[in-house]
This record gives structure tokens, C-alpha cells and sequence, in this order.
């Protein structure tokens, strides 16, 4: 059917790259280019005589936009998949404005020297991506992207109107090491150490950080503490599925990941903040993550399970009823698919999926939009097809 320009050879894109190579059909082409191109290597030598796809490979810098549209205009893809990181989704999107190809990605933007992601950067690209006939696809990882396919199709099957969402990710699995992070740790200390947050009535409720802890008996997984977090699918959630009173997402830490985070915090070790160090500029959180295990190594040692989905509450036909559902992921079935820990997993599947959708014609809408806004059907079904299987329940345990 087409190809596809991969930019970043991290943990998703891992597992992006191993899934769009067993969707031959429609990913006849992939061009896997990132910052370090061995890593790109490395990559292409694993799937290279077992898959039809075609996979070359780039070094590029996404961070410039002329480097971008060069790579582009040579490669000529249908689609450009940013799996690299939030920083670079601005200049990806500049790029695909030049040359008039579609977008997609698995975070919103942040700037790197503000620890706040919010939409505006990216929306403000609407009318843009319209009048070039082309399509941006935002959020296409599990949360968020599933989340949100989970929300429409809840509205679209199951209620006349939501009021509350609860969006529960829970993560049982155990790496070893006395604390890592599952993805990028820059981007994960970032969400964690902020404020929390969520909507109520149409406004953002704040709280400090990690303040709000609830307990959650997860199926599949028992019960686990989960704190509240912000999370950038509150915002277009809350604007997209409409009923909305009430939306908050949880996600479980153990108690060790949260002590290790106080310490790392209390001494400084998380701050974005440049600071002098024997003559150079550097900022303590991205020393902390080069000392940190990388998250693509995690996969061997990641034992235990995920569970990440939705609860909803609204009406249907007049009548209050309650939704749950859920994905569960085991660490090691996913090792044993794609050499890869489950959260790697979990986002890599929806990318490709996403992507594939667009690339297809089933989601080609010119303009810039968040996932809940297509038709979550297709996407459910390829869920299923791809190794993220959903369950639902129509009694589930409430969050208070
Ligand atoms: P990794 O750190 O493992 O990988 C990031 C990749 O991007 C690396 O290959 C890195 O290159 C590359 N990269 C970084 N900067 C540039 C640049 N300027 N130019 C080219 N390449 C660059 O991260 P993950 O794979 O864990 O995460 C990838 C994305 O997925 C992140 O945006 C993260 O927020 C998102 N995510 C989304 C989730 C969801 O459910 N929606 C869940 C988990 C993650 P190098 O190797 O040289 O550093």
C-alpha cells in the first residue's frame, strides 16, 4: 500500500518497527531514521529476511526542520510516524507542511525547558494541515491514543452521555533494578514530578504532586496504589466526548519508585534547570537519565503484567450505567514477541495501527486531530489483530 518514515529507534519505535514488518501490506516501505543511526542499524538487522516490508535507514537530526524535508523529499512517504520524542513534534509537523505528507505521534508537544505539555502548540496547526489537504494524527500510543479510541467507542455504542472517565493505568511489572523508568526517564520524571490535575465541571482542578492515592483492585493484576496525575488526554477528552462532568487518570508507582523519586527530587536530581558544572551547562535531569538503565534494555529482566483502560459512567436510555475497558499486557509475552517490555509494547501496537489507518484512507481527514476523533471501530479491531486484545465489564469496582 505505501511507506512510512519512522523518526526515533527508542523502545517504541522498536516495537513500531516489528509490528508495521507483520503488516507488510500496507507498510511495503518503512525509513527508520533517528539521531544515532546505528541504533536505526540495528534495528533493520533484526527484521531484515523476515518480513516483505523494505527498510532503510537515516541518520537525522529532527530537531531540524531542513534536515527533515531533505530526508523527506528523498524517501517520499505516505505518512511520517514521530516516535521520537514530545520536543520534536513542532518541527516533524513544519516538516510534513513542506512537503505535504501526513502526521502522526504518541505525545503532545512540551517545550524542553518548561515542563508543561498542553495541545495549543499543536492545534494551532489546524487550519494549516486543512488547507494543505493533509492529516496530523495526535496521540496514537496507549495513553494517550487507545484511551481515547476506548472513550469513542464507549459514546458510540454504550451511552447516550458520559459524565465521569477514570482512566486507570496500572503497571505490575518488575525490571530489578531498584528504580527505572519504562520510557524515556526525561519524559516520565517530567509527568510524575509535575502537579497533578483534572477536570471537574468544565475546570482544572490542581493538586501537588502525587497528593491524591487511591488503591485499585486491577484484574488480572490485584490491587496496587495509583496516584493522580495530569495527563494530556484529559484535555481533549473533555472537549471531544460530550456529557463530560468529571475526568481524572491514575497510575500505579510502588512504593520504592516513589521513595527513590523524593530522594532524586529532594537533592536536586530532577530539576530542568541548567546549572554550572566544572565549566559546562548541564541540566540534572538529563544527567539523571544518562545514568539511568535505557528502557529498551528493561525487556529480559521485566517480569509481571499491565492493565491500562477506562471506567465510564453516564446514561443510556435514560438509565445510569457503568463501562470498564481494559487491555492487559504480560512483560514477557511481549519480550517474546518483539524483544521489548510491555510499555514499549503498549504504545509501539497503537502506532502502527494509528499510522496504518491513515495510510489506508479509514482515517484520512485533512486537519489536525486527536484520536477520539475517528471512527473507533477499525481500530478496535486491529487491536484484537495485533497482540492488544480488550476486555470489558459492565460491573465494575468504582474509584471514590
Ligand atoms: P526513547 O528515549 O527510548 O527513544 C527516543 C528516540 O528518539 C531515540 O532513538 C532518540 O535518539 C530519538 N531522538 C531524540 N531526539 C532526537 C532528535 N532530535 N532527532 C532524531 N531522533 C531523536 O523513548 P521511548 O521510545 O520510550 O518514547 C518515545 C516516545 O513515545 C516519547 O515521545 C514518549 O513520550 C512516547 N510515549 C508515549 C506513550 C503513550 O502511551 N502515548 C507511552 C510511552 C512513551 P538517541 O538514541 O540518539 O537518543
Amino acid at each position: 500500500m505505501g511507506k512510512a518514515l519512522i523518526i526515533g529507534a527508542g523502545g517504541v519505535a522498536g516495537v513500531a518497527v516489528h509490528k508495521c514488518c507483520q503488516n507488510s501490506e500496507i507498510f511495503e516501505e518503512i525509513c527508520i531514521a533517528s539521531r544515532t543511526l546505528s541504533k536505526c542499524e540495528d534495528l533493520k538487522n533484526k527484521l531484515c529476511g523476515k518480513t516483505k516490508t523494505k527498510i532503510k535507514t537515516a541518520c537525522v537530526d529532527a530537531d531540524n526542520v531542513e534536515a527533515l524535508i531533505n530526508l523527506i523529499n528523498d524517501f517520499k512517504p505516505d505518512i511520517v510516524m514521530n516516535l521520537a520524542l514530545p520536543y520534536q513534534d513542532l518541527t516533524i509537523m513544519d516538516a510534513c507542511l513542506a512537503t505535504k505528507t501526513n502526521y502522526m505521534d504518541t505525545a503532545n508537544y512540551e517545550p524542553p525547558d518548561n515542563a508543561k505539555f498542553e495541545y495549543k502548540w499543536q492545534w494551532a496547526y489546524r487550519d494549516k494541515f486543512k488547507n494543505a489537504g493533509i492529516t496530523a494524527l495526535l496521540g496514537s500510543g496507549f495513553d494517550p491514543g487507545v484511551t481515547g479510541v476506548f472513550s469513542a467507542y464507549a459514546i458510540k455504542h454504550h451511552f447516550d452521555e458520559i459524565e465521569y472517565i477514570d482512566i486507570l493505568d496500572a503497571n505490575a511489572g518488575d525490571h530489578g533494578y531498584p528504580f527505572a523508568t519504562n520510557f524515556n526517564p526525561e519524559i516520565n520524571i517530567r509527568e510524575v514530578s509535575a502537579n497533578g490535575s483534572y477536570i471537574e465541571n468544565g475546570k482544572w482542578i490542581e493538586t501537588k504532586p502525587l497528593e491524591i492515592k487511591r488503591q485499585y483492585n486491577f484484574p488480572e493484576i490485584g490491587n496496587m496504589d495509583m496516584y493522580l496525575l495530569h495527563h494530556e488526554e484529559l484535555e481533549s477528552l473533555a472537549l471531544n466526548i460530550k456529557g463530560i462532568k468529571r475526568i481524572r487518570f491514575f497510575m500505579t508507582f510502588s512504593e520504592r519508585y516513589i521513595t527513590h523519586l523524593k530522594v532524586l527530587e529532594n537533592v536536586g536530581m530532577t530539576s530542568i534547570k541548567p546549572i554550572e558544572y566544572e565549566g559546562m551547562k548541564i541540566v540534572p535531569l538529563q544527567f539523571l537519565k544518562a545514568v539511568l538503565p535505557d528502557p529498551a534494555s528493561l525487556g529480559p529482566r521485566t517480569k509481571g503484567k499491565t492493565n491500562i483502560g477506562c471506567i465510564f459512567t453516564g446514561k443510556k436510555d435514560g438509565k445510569t450505567k457503568h463501562y470498564y475497558l481494559y487491555n492487559v499486557c504480560d512483560h514477557q509475552e511481549c519480550y517474546k514477541e518483539v524483544g521489548s517490555q510491555a510499555i514499549s509494547y503498549t504504545t509501539g501496537v497503537p502506532a502502527m495501527i494509528g499510522a496504518s489507518l491513515v495510510m489506508s484512507g479509514k482515517w484520512n481527514k485533512p486537519g489536525v486531530y486527536n484520536i477520539e476523533e475517528f471512527d473507533p471501530d477499525p481500530f478496535m479491531e486491529l487491536l484484537n489483530k495485533f497482540g492488544l486484545k480488550w476486555n470489558e465489564s459492565f460491573n465494575p469496582e468504582l474509584v471514590d
